[in-house]
């Protein structure tokens, strides 16, 4: 079944939500102050509505109420952002997702009941310092303040070794959850404690920051 998505600022971020949960077979409408943004997404969402958001009776005749979830993308104006967010929380939207332009921003917006708030910007930031500090860290995940996932190859230290011979929940507090074969043939979501890991193979860790920084400088070992 569709569900129905709103997408407000169409810039480089909300934009591409719109184009991804549109090819996505996703019901879309797109808002956006800017004509020539709306002519853009006019043929790639299945609505597209010239609107200043910042307008209570605007958000109104545009029937916002009836839609699921809506993403504010509005990035620059951070006053028209949070304007538009308790607005939309007024009206009873089930699911917010703001875009932050910062960290003050980012405490307005989870105060004024925005349900999840993003930050693309400081988060690619970080998941790629941690790719660029180790060639065998290939993503990085936070899931809060100290736990994160991390994807990581697995290198020649832990090569032909199973699970059971590295013991990595007994020695370093955090689990591998799946492990990816290399080149993406096939992925085992909770590998059996005797599957054997090849240097090739991505690891998929979670746990607690300082464990995975612990596991991480002891069996991960570049190439
Ligand atoms: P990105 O980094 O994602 O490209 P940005 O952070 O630079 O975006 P802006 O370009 O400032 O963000 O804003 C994104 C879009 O939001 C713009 O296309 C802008 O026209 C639109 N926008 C700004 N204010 C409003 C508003 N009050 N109502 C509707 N759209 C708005």
């Amino acid at each position: 079944m569709k569900r129905e998505f709103a997408v407000i600022g169409l810039g480089r971020f909300g934009g591409s939500i719109c184009r991804e949960l549109s090819e996505e077979g996703m019901d879309v409408l797109a808002i956006d102050a800017d004509e020539d943004k709306i002519d853009e997404f006019k043929d790639i969402a299945a609505h597209a509505v010239i609107a200043d958001t910042t307008d209570d009776k605007v958000l109104k005749e545009l029937g916002i109420r009836n839609i699921e979830h809506v993403i504010v993308a509005i990035g620059d104006n951070i006053q028209a952002s949070i304007l538009t967010t308790i607005m939309l929380k007024e009206l009873g939207i089930k699911t917010l997702t703001v875009k932050a332009q910062n960290d003050y921003h980012e405490k307005v917006l989870k105060k004024i009941g925005a349900d999840y708030v993003v930050h693309p910007e400081r988060d690619m930031g970080r998941r790629i310092a941690h790719s660029i500090i180790s060639t065998n860290i290939l993503d990085h995940l936070e899931l809060s303040d100290d736990h994160s996932i991390v994807e990581v190859k697995a290198g020649k230290r832990m090569d032909g070794k199973t699970l059971v011979d590295l013991d990595i929940r007994a020695q370093y507090g955090c689990n591998i959850v799946a492990i990816k074969e290399a080149d993406e043939k096939g992925i085992n979501v909770s590998p059996m404690a005797t599957q054997t890991i090849e240097a090739d193979d991505i690891l998929i860790v979670i746990g607690a920051d300082k464990d995975i920084s612990r596991f991480e400088k002891q069996l991960v070992v570049e190439d």
